[in-house]
């Protein structure tokens, strides 16, 4: 055990305030997707270390909930700090472990920030409200209380961000938590646990243990965990809500997406391009909000396809840390081979394929799991692609002859993450926000990502839960409303 992070290949988890060495009995490479390096062996927890984790942040809540929210705010302006001279070596392990572009990290690692800084706030957020005089002389208060410990699952695409979204808020609305990061990209979470342990959050308050679906699933069952915050892929997510409530516990699941933009004639179509393209090709196409159908309406299909081949055939395609390199690896062979596979699924199911990254090398880096862009135009929409996310550089090209028809389309999706409008029409854009059946609306935005202030939201298959993330809805979600209504007849107070 040691108070330090460990700098050897196996990671550790972060038990009360300590670094402890796993005894698990599997252990699991961790590859710079475009190296193929290994940056780190992570164990896979057995239930035992989970359970340690569990009691340790249990033993830590009493005290913790006692602590005035105000003294329990102010590791986390020293976090913020930290953070913001930590950002380029939690960026470059970032780009490291995930693949994406050292702006890109830092730019994730920038929203992350961002959560802790509304965090601050939470003497503010976590007040509650009251009416004296609800009948004569009885007063009715409402407070927030916190609920215990908490488990946060994280997916492997934001191994920065994704973490935020939960522990800052969890912590500073008074419980005590356990995070479990991707075991494909753990080693950020270290990082990450050790900035807030510097900062002052006490020990026991924060655990973190390395695990696959074994330790979520002994997380989500410990009758000790009152609530699971999870991202994922949408089986994993669905699989986790409908586990979380057959145990009566409150769950905020976070799943998979297929994101379409609807591009009208009157767009801006250099403005639309240049945007959908990033949105589309950015971080490989691995966000959960990258746009993955573009639906052209009328005589925006012959501009719009020539104008996103031409522009994604000339985005760099590298390792991440390199200078000028604009798209980096997809996480994993497998992966890799995966969206390939699609391609080719889609190709024989009659798509065109008018930009091919398959097969893709990079020189000096030709082990690395790397994918070019990669645009189908034709899709058709009974085609597995169109519901399918591919979770890649590919965007798909579909067609619409109005609105009306584009918006259909977007009804039929199972997902419901994100959909954006590319027009200069205010009526369209108001029809769009207003019926467009997703979370996240985005008019002439490519990455419709909330700030930390407003719930990043999700419909459909895209989010299991009420809840969401972020801001107020993360507040909500992480406490528990207790109502009091209080008489004290006038008696009781004659003798003062
Ligand atoms: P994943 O589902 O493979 O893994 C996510 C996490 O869940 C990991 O910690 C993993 O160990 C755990 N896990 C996997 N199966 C589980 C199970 N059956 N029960 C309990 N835990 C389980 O996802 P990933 O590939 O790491 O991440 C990419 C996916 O996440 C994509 O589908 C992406 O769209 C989605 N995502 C969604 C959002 C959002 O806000 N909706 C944000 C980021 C990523």
């Amino acid at each position: 055990m040691s108070t330090a992070v460990a700098t050897s290949l196996q990671l550790p988890h972060f038990i009360n305030g300590e670094w402890v060495e796993s005894a698990a009995g599997e252990w699991l490479d961790v590859p710079n997707p475009a190296t193929d390096e290994v940056l780190a062996r992570v164990p896979l927890a057995s239930a035992d270390e989970v359970n340690r984790a569990v009691e340790a942040a249990a033993a830590a809540f009493p005290a913790w909930r006692r602590t005035p929210p105000e003294d329990r705010i102010q590791p986390l302006f020293r976090l913020k700090a930290l953070l913001e001279t930590e950002i380029d070596d939690l960026s470059r392990t970032i780009t490291q472990e995930n693949g994406k572009t050292f702006a890109e990290a830092k730019a994730e690692m920038r929203r992350a920030i961002e959560n802790v800084e509304v965090a601050c706030g939470i003497p503010m957020m976590m007040q509650g409200y009251n009416l004296e005089d609800v009948a004569r002389g009885i007063d009715e208060t409402m407070i927030r209380q916190p609920l215990g410990v908490v488990a946060v699952i994280t997916p492997s695409n934001f191994p920065g961000m994704i973490p935020f979204w939960f522990l800052p808020y969890a912590i500073a609305t008074g419980n005590t938590v356990v995070l479990k990061p991707s075991e494909r990209v753990p080693m950020a979470a270290q990082k990450i646990v050790e900035l807030f342990a510097k900062a002052g959050v006490p020990k026991g308050v924060l655990n973190l243990v390395n695990g696959g679906r074994v330790a979520a699933e002994t997380l989500i069952d410990h009758p000790a965990v009152r609530a699971v915050s999870f991202v994922g892929s949408t089986p994993a997510a669905r699989a986790v809500y409908a586990r979380a409530g057959a145990n009566g516990k409150r769950a905020q699941c976070q799943g998979g997406a297929k994101n379409h933009v609807v591009v009208l004639p009157d767009a801006d179509m250099e403005m639309a391009t240049q945007i959908i393209s990033d949105s589309a090709f950015g971080c490989a196409g691995q966000r959960c909000l990258a746009v993955s159908v573009a639906v052209t309406v009328g005589e925006a299909q012959r501009s719009f396809r020539e104008a996103i081949a031409e522009s994604a055939s000339r985005l760099r395609v590298g390792y991440g840390l390199d200078e000028g390199v604009q798209m980096g690896p997809v996480i994993s062979q497998q992966s890799k081979s995966r969206i390939e596979s699609l391609v080719g699924r889609g190709k024989d199911e009659g798509a065109k394929v008018i930009l091919d990254g398959r097969g893709a090398k990079v020189s000096g880096y030709e082990q690395g799991s790397f994918v070019k862009p990669t645009i189908l135009d034709a899709v058709a929409a009974t085609s597995e692609l169109t519901d399918t996310e591919i979770f890649g550089p590919v965007l798909s090209l579909v067609h619409a002859d109005d609105l009306d028809e584009a918006l259909a389309f977007l009804e039929r999706s199972p997902y419901g993450n994100q959909a954006s409008l590319f027009t200069s029409s205010g009526a369209a854009a108001r029809r769009f926000r207003y019926e467009a059946p997703a979370g996240n609306i985005g008019i002439n935005i490519g990455v419709a990502a909330p700030m930390a202030y407003f719930p990043f939201s999700g419909w459909k298959d895209s989010f299991f839960g009420i809840m969401h993330a972020q801001g107020r809805d993360g507040v909500e979600f992480f406490t528990e409303k207790k109502v009091v209504v209080e008489r004290w007849a006038k008696e009781h107070s004659r003798k003062f």
